[in-house]
């Protein structure tokens, strides 16, 4: 028997459109199967996808794993053909060479299914109708009807009442079957395509470029840009496309290397000057740009989560919930005193947590310095829930003073790597801060993940949540005190002009 033909996937299809070498890689070179992680995008995504299930009554699951293809599609067809079945989860199907599972197959009239995809997003993306398109045209190979094909995503204006989540209000439907129809007909000559580069002997010749991270980011990163400079130019900061394709026909791979009559913004070419010439570089407005910044001073940082499944009463999906903030307090003398605030979850965090910071500054008549726009508009939130709260609110948000525009206009160490987040800013400039040692909670995307684990209940260990909740302190106290130290590198890196610019 000649060996079988690789097949393709929707992933894989979604894939190759993106890089054809990401494409070829999946198939014949995959990366080790990782188990997706509690409490992140994909687990979330997946336990939506279950919760789907509740509106489908009566509804059964093809509980096959992926490799157990061939007999998940033979269950498939024996619930179709059960009458009594009005709706299959994770259906089979295989035809023109694609293998898929359709989230829902639901019976319709005639004859005919409905095609349903579920999406944790709160809208139809571009990249949804490419997915649907491809299950669709599979279904239909296989010899099955569809009166519609449609996405059931999150309706984002969905408020959860005081009992428990009203699935059918939480979910909602588009209907794309005219989508899908329009979409169907390139996708025969775009599967043949894909099918020849996934029987490629050898891996495709593709250059890494901006398609590495979009639409997604590419999980061959790691193996194809080994050989990349560490300063490649696919990651100057805010390098649009046109410019990278530009730097890579005239052969130029490292930022270092741009020529000077090259056309950059005035950000990138302080970023190559100081690339090339292995040089901080200063700006001579950094003094007037710190001016209002003190010290003394204060230094905040918020925390919040966006769970798509709403927690509490009165919130929608993807409300952003502060829980927690870090505060401290620096003279320009002492050692800086540190105040912090973590709510329990156990009910919306809200009320307390703006309460406590209020309480906490009420005495300070300080700048108070933040690294993002974050802060700001948190407490706008804050002040636009709480009415009775808003001109103290007003009054903190007053003494709000951003460092991050000083640091990106006033500036530049090789080591922030085309970055200006705390994380790479504040290790590069006072070398003896750093983020190493937190190892459970050191992003604020593990922080977000962190509180809402603990907020649903996922976590029940008493040692676990106490070892979350400290985690969660440490990580903000360590974003603060970041932000005195680089407050601290920038004063030091400007003496002469202290104090004429005061
Ligand atoms: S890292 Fe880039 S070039 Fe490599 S497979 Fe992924 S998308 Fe393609």
């Amino acid at each position: 028997m000649p060996p079988r033909q690789p097949y393709l996937t929707k992933s894989r299809f979604l894939a190759g459109q993106q890089c054809a070498l990401r494409l070829w890689s999946q198939v014949n070179d995959p990366l080790p199967h990782e188990e997706s992680e509690e409490g992140s995008v994909q687990a979330l995504g997946i336990a939506i996808g279950q919760e789907a299930h509740r509106l489908f009554p009566g509804g059964v699951l093809v509980d096959h794993p992926p490799y157990a293809h061939e007999p998940a599609v033979r269950r498939t067809r024996e619930l179709m053909a059960d009458r009594r079945v009005p709706a299959i989860f994770e259906a089979a199907f295989e035809a023109a060479g694609v293998r898929v599972r359709v989230d829902i197959l639901e019976r319709g009239t005639r004859g005919r299914w409905r095609l349903t995809e579920v999406k944790s997003s709160g809208s139809v993306k571009d990249v949804h109708l490419d997915d649907l398109a491809v299950q669709g045209l599979v279904v239909e190979e296989a010899g099955v009807r569809l009166e519609s094909a449609g996405i059931l995503h999150v309706n984002k204006a969905y408020v959860r009442g005081k009992g428990a989540v009203d699935w059918k209000r939480f979910f909602t439907r588009a209907d794309l079957t005219a989508d899908f129809r329009s979409r169907i007909e390139d996708l025969p000559g775009a599967i043949a395509a894909m099918a020849r580069i996934a029987r490629l002997r050898q891996a495709p010749a593709i250059d890494p470029g901006r398609h590495c991270d979009s639409p997604y980011e590419c999980e061959f990163q790691i193996r194809c840009h080994k050989g990349l400079p560490k300063d490649w130019i696919g990651h100057l900061y805010r390098i649009n496309d046109c410019k990278f394709e530009a730097l890579k026909a005239a052969g130029i791979a490292a930022i270092r290397d741009i020529p000077e009559d090259f056309d950059l913004n005035h950000q990138q070419q302080i970023i190559r000057q100081v690339l090339k010439n292995r040089t901080e570089h200063v700006s001579p407005d950094l003094t007037k740009l710190l001016a209002k910044f003190g010290p003394p001073a204060a230094y905040l940082d918020f925390e919040s989560m966006a769970p798509i499944v709403p927690l509490y009463p009165k919130t929608r999906p993807f409300e952003s919930l502060p829980f927690q903030w870090s505060l401290h307090v620096w003279d320009g003398k002492k050692k800086p005193t540190h105040d912090a605030f973590l709510a329990d979850g156990m009910t919306d965090p809200r009320r307390a947590f703006i309460e406590s910071l209020l309480a906490a500054v009420k005495r300070l008549d300080l700048p108070i310095l933040v690294f993002s726009s974050f802060e700001m508009t948190t407490l706008k939130q804050m002040a636009a829930l709480f009415p009775d709260l808003a001109k103290p609110i007003e009054r903190l948000m007053a003494r709000l003073c951003d460092l991050l525009p000083v640091v990106q206009g006033g500036i530049y160490h090789a080591d922030f790597q085309n970055s200006f987040s705390i994380k790479t800013v504040a290790p590069a400039l006072a070398p003896h801060l750093t983020y190493d040692d937190l190892e459970t909670v050191a992003d604020g995307l593990a922080a977000a993940q962190a509180f809402e684990s603990l907020a649903a209940g996922r976590v029940q260990d008493k040692a676990d949540i106490a070892n979350l909740r400290q985690a969660l302190l440490d990580y903000c106290q360590r974003d603060t005190l970041a932000l005195v130290e680089v407050h601290k590198a920038l004063l030091a890196r400007a003496p002469k002009q202290r104090g004429r610019g005061r």
